[in-house]
């Protein structure tokens, strides 16, 4: 265990609560000293959970593959980026300060991850009639509208590849200084022969059949000296029409994809990388090519810990953006899904299992997602935070989390604190602290829905005036006026007033 800083965590952990007894609470521990606690996450390069031992005590420098905007990104992108930013905030629960930077593909990754195919952003340009350019910022937007939309915090440094260029050059200039790269019929490629191990992230089976898939690649770069080796800048492009390109000193051109991750990694968080994020389709042969060249440039081993999400498949098998017809987050919200109630579903399922998305699942999960909100809603903010409790079950949830993220169980200690025997501020606080994680506007639905409903409303009230609005609506129906009024009547003495709108019967507290 090591000291980080004299917080729980979060640097903002001592914000001032609206709730009296919260902002005591929060005083008090801002005033105590506690440490970044142990973390375990599975590491996709030693494939085995391994302890996390960052670079510099208590800092975490991360890494996250961006998405390529030549089109909406679908609810699978979006379950990785859901996950990636509860490691995030699991860590900063834990204790320790992250940097994040992500980048923004926006030129060079070609319809196949091996160099093949039309560029993705060209092709996205000529189907919408639009600039490269164009397509770019739209679906630079319409992504953070969804990746927000669904509670993630956005990265510290957001980097679109084209902004990097004269970085990407001096890279390759580097590797073929030292004998890594070599141009074949105008462009530059790594050649990965000059590598003890090209296959770092695979087992000895796993690099048979990627051998052999490699081998069977059907479009075939016949530059290439080794089959695996890569682009790293292009100048012979077979695109005439090519719309982005800059001079480079082995003529007008641009970058191969991979390069740009390992260059924007290294501008802002330096040649020592704690965790590099992406989902399981990265590992090969983006997160295999960006470990090639990234160590063959620095001299050195780059990256530590990698952290890859598994995917989000339909009924169908995988959902894939090229394939035309996908979901995202905004036709969720068309349809009247709750962005949120997506986020509390990917959120029940380990990051390391694939997810399987239907409606029905995540209707289910919206009620499970409105039933948690209601609870919370019933809990009165009265009363003194009991510390012992509070610390008790805030250890039990970042147990949970430090526990390879395992966001299931977390949401157990979260039931947990509900049924436990401890007073509703408490419940409250921890709900709150809690959230800091899940990132499910827990407190402030809570206190939206109550608000509508009637200030700390508990179940058996709640019942006791679904019966009674039943009962005028019957009333109603028999046309007994008399009796519908004396039923408004007999609840307004009790407090409570009910309001006919377009939507049905609505009921708040006097
Ligand atoms: P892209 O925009 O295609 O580069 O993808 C953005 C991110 O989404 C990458 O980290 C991919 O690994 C990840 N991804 C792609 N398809 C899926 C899927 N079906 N489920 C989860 N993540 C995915
Ligand atoms: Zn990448």
């Amino acid at each position: 265990m090591e000291a980080v800083r004299g917080v729980t965590g979060r640097k903002d952990r001592h914000k001032t609560k609206n709730n009296s007894a919260q902002a005591v609470y929060h005083k008090k521990v801002s005033e105590e000293c506690i440490m970044a606690e142990k973390f375990h996450f599975y590491n996709s390069l030693t494939r085995k959970v391994d302890e996390f031992v960052p670079n510099e005590p208590g800092k975490v420098s991360m890494y996250t593959c961006g998405p390529t905007v030549y089109h909406y990104a679908h609810i699978g992108n979006i379950r990785t980026y859901i996950m990636q930013d509860a490691l995030v905030k699991s860590l900063e629960y834990a204790g320790y300060d992250v940097k994040r930077v992500m980048n923004i593909t926006d030129v060079g990754h070609l319809s196949s991850d091996a160099d093949t195919g039309e560029d993705k952003m060209l092709a996205g340009a000529k189907r919408e009639h639009k600039s490269v350019m164009e397509i770019a910022k739209f679906y630079t937007d319409a992504f953070f509208k969804d990746f927000e939309a669904v509670g993630n915090k956005k990265p510290d440094v957001i980097e679109p590849a084209t902004n990097c260029i004269p970085e990407f050059i001096h890279m390759v200039e580097v590797l073929l200084e030292k004998g890594y790269a070599y141009q074949a019929g105008g462009n530059v490629y790594f050649d990965t022969s000059k590598l003890d191990d090209y296959y770092v992230f695979s087992s000895a089976l796993e690099k048979e059949q990627l051998e052999i898939g490699v081998r069977d690649d059907v479009e075939e770069d016949t530059n290439k000296k080794n089959k695996t080796d890569f682009v790293l800048w292009f100048t012979k492009s077979k695109f005439e029409d090519q719309a982005l390109k800059w001079d480079s000193p082995w003529g007008v051109g641009y970058p191969g994809w991979h390069i740009e991750c390992s260059c924007i990694s290294m501008k802002h968080l330096g040649d020592r990388l704690d965790i590099h994020c992406g989902g399981v389709d990265n590992i090969f042969p983006h997160h295999t090519n960006e470990i090639a060249q990234s160590e063959a440039f620095l001299g050195h081993p780059w990256c530590k810990y990698w952290f890859h999400v598994h995917h989000l498949v339909d009924k169908n098998g995988k959902m894939s953006k090229s394939s035309g017809e996908f979901l995202t987050v905004s036709v969720l919200q068309e349809k009247g899904y709750d962005p949120l109630a997506y986020r509390f579903f990917c959120l029940q399922s380990h990051y390391r299992k694939p997810l399987e998305f239907s409606y029905d699942v995540l209707e289910s999960m919206t009620g499970a997602y409105e039933k948690l909100i209601k609870r919370i809603s019933q809990l009165s903010k009265d009363g003194e935070v009991q510390q012992d409790k509070f610390d008790e079950y805030r250890q039990k949830f970042t147990e949970a989390l430090t526990d390879d993220v395992n966001t299931s169980m977390a949401f157990t200690v979260l039931y947990d604190v509900l049924k436990a025997d401890m007073n509703d501020a408490t419940k409250r606080a921890l709900a709150d602290s809690f959230d800091e994680v899940l990132s499910l506007d827990l407190i402030k639905r809570a206190d939206a829905l109550s608000e509508e409903t009637g200030e700390g409303v508990d179940e058996e009230t709640e019942k006791y005036v679904a019966e009674k609005i039943e009962e005028r609506k019957a009333a109603k129906k028999a046309k007994d006026f008399a009796k519908a009024d004396a039923i408004r009547d007999e609840l307004a003495a009790k407090g409570i007033i009910l309001e006919d709108t377009r939507e049905g019967v609505k009921w708040h507290k006097a």
